[in-house]
């Protein structure tokens, strides 16, 4: 059967994007070198700096592909000719790269310094590329600098780095700096279920899912991990597997507890809690991934099901548009500033369990009890519309998907349509928006909702 032959190759390398158009999660930096290579404003020097296994590498030698191939699909390479293939096995005379995690001494890139001066053999360019470059010493690193200023117009550096921080400005500004994100979970995960299907494996949604939130936005982990997976429970993979190796809880078990914290429901938080540390689940994982599941629910309720930062799989949209109908975003608001905290205390505390108990304790009462401002702002309505303040801010309307609600009590089935204004529905304000989506910590775990998306809110 021709499918065990095909597991023979590891899915990291079977599946490593071939072209910009392969590539997930990194739009940001496709566009911005796709433009370049079809303007022809190539740098002389790029810099890649993000987490292992995001794609700096891959992104690297596409990039010395796209410059060097001799039949370009537009901006893309053609991946057929000489050039491509020897680029993609590392062969390439025109492109060397260095790892620069072993390879670090003045020595090691005198070579790059002298081959520059002659021209490339059997390409356009030649393409220097420098792998986990922070590694290199401060002599080597003043040995390259000259010929990073003023390179010939046939050599172009490529260097990717780990610790983005432990480089000098003067070598960063004489780059053209990207930095990779982390890839989304949904995204991994949608990739994950490509490679299943072309593989003949047959896996639960979730457990691809479970796989993708192992993987914290690594892709290339993700697909280790289903490569063993596969090995180890043949072309039936479930989400239990999954859940077993990276000590994850489930999907649905954190949707319930989250439900629960929504509901104020304590008795299922003790219980679920309780539950999770027995079976041996990771606590501080469970605690980063109710953040980011209440993260999403604000988003689902501030921008709607299609909004751009949101990171969840159709499974789990489904959950946020029921859950958003529980409370509203200001308690949401408060509920995740809960959660967040708490991330923080984590690092510190000797009894994680306790923590966590006492802090989802305290966020269901959040999420079931009016606050002060609420009921100032309830007393406000009744005193009738004379400065009407929700008005004032009419861009923040939650959208459609995201019905009005008041209390705890749930609500009418639908409001239909959006028109009246005077409901004592509150919206977050723009301060409160800003937070939410500037925060680091409600951000930390896929950290990447920055940029174009948010630039959507206001
Ligand atoms: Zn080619």
């Amino acid at each position: 059967m021709s499918d065990r032959e095909k597991q023979h190759i590891a899915l990291p390398l079977k599946y490593r994007p071939m072209n910009f158009g392969d590539m997930v999660g990194q739009e940001h930096v496709v566009r911005t070198l796709r433009n370049a290579i079809e303007s022809g404003r190539i740098a002389n020097a790029y810099l890649f700096i993000g987490p292992r296994g995001i794609g700096k590498t891959t992104t690297s030698r596409i990039l010395a592909k796209a410059l060097n191939c001799t039949n370009p699909q537009g901006v893309e390479p053609c991946g057929a000719c000489e050039n491509c293939k020897q680029i993609a096995a590392g062969r390439s005379i025109d492109v060397t790269e260095l790892d620069a995690a072993s390879h670090n001494k003045v020595e090691d890139v005198k070579p790059i310094i002298d081959a520059v001066q002659f021209k490339p053999v059997a390409s356009k360019y030649k393409v220097f590329i420098v792998d986990e470059c922070h590694m290199l010493t401060p002599a080597a690193w003043n040995a390259l600098l000259k010929t990073l200023e003023e390179p010939p117009p046939y050599v172009k550096f490529i260097f990717a780095t780990t610790e983005g921080d432990k480089l000098l400005a003067t070598i960063i500004s004489r780059c053209q700096r990207f930095d990779l994100r982390r890839i989304q979970t949904h995204q991994i995960a949608a990739r994950l279920r490509y490679i299943c299907e072309q593989e003949g494996i047959a896996a639960e949604e979730d457990a691809l899912l479970a796989i993708a939130r192992g993987a914290e936005g690594g892709m290339r982990d993700a697909l280790s991990s289903l490569d063993q997976l596969i090995a180890f429970k043949g072309d039936k993979v479930t989400e239990e597997d999954a859940l077993g190796v990276f000590g994850l809880v489930s999907r649905a078990a954190l949707e319930d507890l989250a439900g629960a914290i929504l509901k104020g429901d304590a008795a299922t938080i003790l219980r679920s809690v309780e539950m999770f540390d027995s079976a041996g689940k990771n606590m501080r994982r469970l605690s980063g991934e109710l953040l980011q599941h209440f993260r999403n629910l604000l988003v689902y309720q501030t921008l709607g099901a299609n909004a751009a930062g949101l990171e969840a799989t159709p499974d789990q949209i489904k959950t946020l548009a029921e859950q958003a109908k529980l409370c509203d975003a200001s308690r949401i608001f408060r509920v995740a500033d809960q959660l967040a905290t708490m991330e923080d205390k984590l690092r510190y505390v000797l009894s994680v369990r306790t923590l966590i108990e006492m802090t989802l304790i305290r966020a269901s009462r959040i999420a079931t009890v009016a606050s002060i401002e609420e009921l100032m702002r309830a007393v406000r309505n009744l005193r009738g519309p004379v400065d009407a303040p929700a008005a004032a801010s009419p861009r923040l309307a939650a959208p459609a998907a995201a019905p009005p609600c008041v209390a705890a009590a749930p609500t009418p089935p639908q409001a239909a349509s959006p028109a009246p204004k005077e409901t004592p529905k509150h919206v977050l304000t723009p301060e409160e928006q800003r937070k939410i989506m500037d925060d680091p910590k409600l951000n930390a775990f896929m950290g990447m909702f920055k940029g174009a998306q948010v630039t959507d809110v206001s």
